[in-house]
This record gives structure tokens, C-alpha cells and sequence, in this order.
């Protein structure tokens, strides 16, 4: 189905927006990351993840939900970076949303699609299980950033 959960691409933008210090720089690596995180294995070449199948909305829905959840915590306990995050969550996710322009204009042969599709070697049913880790562990990570951060701020100025 040629993509991985959006979840995991926020994740990735998230944590990049909090441990890169050059705001440029983190949006750069953001929209690139979206490439690594495809080429890790994922879920696909099952019937009830394509479009057109009944199950398929659901899936998008609680993937959407799940990652405005995770964007709107992380924001909250990062608020001084909330900007941040915000773009660099849109710039991880951003080659996802221009399938929506692929398919509207017709599936054009275009090298930036086939690009994106080559990279994506492996989405098979047990791909769902790396999803799943991928989430747990990038979401954990945030957290220990988050709490790493919040320790420095309350040891007392030199
Ligand atoms: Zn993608």
C-alpha cells in the first residue's frame, strides 16, 4: 500500500524536532527521515489494508487519531519546541500526502513517486509487528527526552 502508519513518521518527526538544535537543519532531516522509516519493514499485501476495503477507513482513523494524540503530548510537555515539532511532524509525514495528488492526477510516472515506492522493499502482514514495535520504541524514547529535559531545567542555574 506503499506507506508505513503516519504514527511512526510523527514519532520520527517529533524526536528529531526535539534533539536536533538548528530548527533548519531538523526540518531538513525530517522530510528525509520519511524515506528510512519507509524502508523499514511494514504492514501491506493484505486485503483489509487497501483502499476500498470496509476495514480500510478505520485503520486510517485510528492511525490519525493516534498520531494527533501522540503530536499534541509531545507539544504539551515540549511547549517551548511546540512550533518546532508541529513543522517537523508535517515535513516527516508531508511525501505521504502528496500520494493523494498522485492519485488524483492519475498515477503520473514521475521519478520522485518511484522513488518513494522502491523504497517501500517490504510490506508484508508481519511487517505489522515492526510497525508496532517502531511505535513503542519511538514513542518510549520521547518520553526519556522529554524526562531528560525536564530534569535539566529543574537543576538549579550555575
Ligand atoms: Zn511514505
Amino acid at each position: 500500500m506503499h506507506f508505513m502508519i503516519a504514527l511512526n513518521h510523527a514519532l520520527t518527526g517529533e524526536a528529531i524536532a526535539l534533539t536536533v538544535r538548528r530548527p533548519a537543519l531538523a526540518v531538513v532531516l525530517a522530510f528525509f527521515s520519511h524515506f528510512i522509516v519507509d524502508a523499514i519493514p511494514h504492514l501491506g499485501n493484505v486485503a483489509f489494508y487497501t483502499p476500498g476495503n470496509p476495514v480500510f477507513p478505520y485503520i486510517l482513523a485510528i492511525d490519525g487519531l493516534l498520531t494527533t494524540a501522540s503530536v499534541a503530548i509531545t507539544c504539551h510537555c515540549a511547549r517551548d519546541k511546540a512550533r518546532l515539532i508541529l513543522v517537523c511532524v508535517f515535513a516527516a509525514i508531508l511525501p505521504d500526502i502528496l500520494w493523494l495528488w498522485y492519485y488524483a492526477a492519475g498515477r503520473p510516472d514521475f521519478w520522485f513517486f518511484n522513488f518513494h515506492k522502491a523504497v517501500q522493499w517490504y510490506e508484508q502482514p508481519i511487517g505489522g509487528a515492526t510497525e508496532v514495535c517502531y511505535a513503542v520504541g519511538a514513542s518510549l524514547l520521547i518520553a526519556y527526552i522529554i524526562s531528560k529535559r525536564r530534569v535539566k531545567k529543574a537543576l538549579p542555574k550555575k
